[in-house]
C-alpha cells in the first residue's frame, strides 16, 4: 500500500524575501522536506491575502440581511459551500497538514495583522471549531501548530521583571484563545530575540539551532493547556473549574496555567516550554 505523504504547512507573513523570517521559513522548508514532508507556504503578503473579515468572503443570500453577523453566515456559507475561493483554497491546505508552523515578526506582542485576517478567515465556525468540539476536544486535536517569530526586542525585555513583561502573558491569546482553541496540540514557541541587533556569528547560530530543533520536533510533547474536563461546561455553571477541581488546587504553589491562575503566581513557563512527562498540575490535552 502506497504510504500517505506527510504535510506540512507555513504560515508565513513578512514583506521582504530578504528578511530574517525569509531565511528561517526557507530553512524550515528545506529541513521538513529533507524529512520526507511535503511543505507548502502560504507567503501572505505575495499572495495579497485579504485580511478583513467582510460580507465579501461569502456568495449568495445572508441569512440575516439587516444584522450582518460574519460567525454565524459563514459559518453557513462553510457548510454550503459558500465560502470564497481563497478562503477554501487554505482550509484545504489546513485540513491536509499534519503540523502548521506560523512563522512571523512580532508585531504588537501579536501576529501582522494580516497573518490575524488568515486566522480570522480561514478558522471558520464549522470547518475549525464549534461549541462541541474545542479546546482538546477541538476538530485539529491531531494535528500540530507552533509559532516561530523574531522580535525587535531582547529577552531581557521580555521576562516578569522585563520592560514589555512576560512572554508567556503575550503568547496566551495566540496559542490558547485560538490555536488549542481549535484543537491544536501546540508545540513551544521558536522565539528569535532580536535579530537585527545580534552579530551575524548569533544569527548563523539561530538559523542552525532551529535547524536542529527542526529535526526532531514532530517527537515534542506540546505545551499544557486546561483540559475541558475540570470545567463544569454549562450555562449555569458558567464554563468555570469544578468547586472539587477547585479545592484540589488550593494547596497547588502555582496556577494551573498562565491563563487560569487562580490569583497565585503563574506556572513558570508554561507557555514557552514543555513540561516533563510527569509534571504536575494541568494534565495534557
Ligand atoms: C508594526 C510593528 C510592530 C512591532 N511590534 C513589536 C512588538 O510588539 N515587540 C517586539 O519585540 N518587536 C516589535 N516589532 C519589531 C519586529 O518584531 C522586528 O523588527 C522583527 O521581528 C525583525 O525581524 P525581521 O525578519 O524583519 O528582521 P530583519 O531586519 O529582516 O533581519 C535582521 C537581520 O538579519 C539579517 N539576515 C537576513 N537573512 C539572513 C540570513 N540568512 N542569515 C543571517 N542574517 C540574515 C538581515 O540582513 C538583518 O540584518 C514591531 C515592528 C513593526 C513594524
Amino acid at each position: 500500500m502506497a504510504q500517505r505523504t506527510r504535510t506540512a504547512l507555513i504560515v508565513y507573513a513578512h514583506q521582504s524575501p530578504g528578511s530574517f523570517n525569509a531565511a528561517l521559513r526557507d530553512s524550515a522548508v528545506q529541513e521538513l522536506t529533507d524529512q520526507g514532508f511535503r511543505v507548502t507556504v502560504s507567503d501572505l503578503y505575495a499572495m495579497t491575502f485579504r485580511a478583513n473579515a467582510t460580507r465579501d468572503d461569502i456568495s449568495g443570500d445572508l441569512r440575516n440581511c439587516t444584522l450582518f453577523q460574519y460567525g454565524e453566515e459563514t459559518m453557513h456559507a462553510w457548510m454550503e459551500g459558500r465560502l470564497s475561493d481563497d478562503i477554501v483554497t487554505e482550509q484545504r491546505k489546513v485540513e491536509e497538514a499534519e503540523l502548521i508552523i506560523f512563522q512571523f515578526p512580532l508585531y504588537w506582542f501579536s501576529v501582522p495583522a494580516i497573518m490575524k485576517g488568515w486566522m480570522d478567515r480561514v478558522l471558520t465556525q464549522g470547518f475549525a471549531f464549534s461549541m462541541d468540539k474545542m479546546y482538546n476536544h477541538g476538530i485539529f486535536k491531531d494535528k500540530k501548530a507552533m509559532l516561530s517569530f523574531t522580535t525587535g526586542a531582547t529577552q531581557t525585555m521580555f521576562r516578569p521583571d522585563g520592560l514589555n513583561g512576560d512572554i508567556n502573558v503575550s503568547l496566551w491569546p495566540l496559542q490558547n484563545g485560538t490555536l488549542h482553541f481549535c484543537g491544536f496540540q501546540v508545540l513551544a514557541p521558536q522565539i528569535f530575540w532580536s535579530p537585527a541587533h545580534c552579530p551575524p556569528p548569533v544569527r548563523a547560530a539561530m538559523l542552525d539551532g532551529w535547524r536542529a530543533r527542526l529535526k526532531g520536533l514532530l517527537a515534542e510533547k506540546p505545551l499544557t493547556f486546561a483540559p475541558c474536563e475540570l470545567f463544569d461546561l454549562s450555562f449555569q455553571g458558567g464554563f468555570s473549574l469544578w468547586p472539587k477541581v477547585k479545592e484540589d488546587q488550593e494547596s497547588q504553589p502555582y496556577g494551573l496555567t498562565t491563563g487560569h491562575h487562580l490569583g497565585k503566581p503563574l506556572p513558570p513557563d508554561n507557555q514557552t516550554t514543555a513540561p516533563p512527562a510527569e509534571a504536575p498540575g494541568a494534565k495534557d490535552s
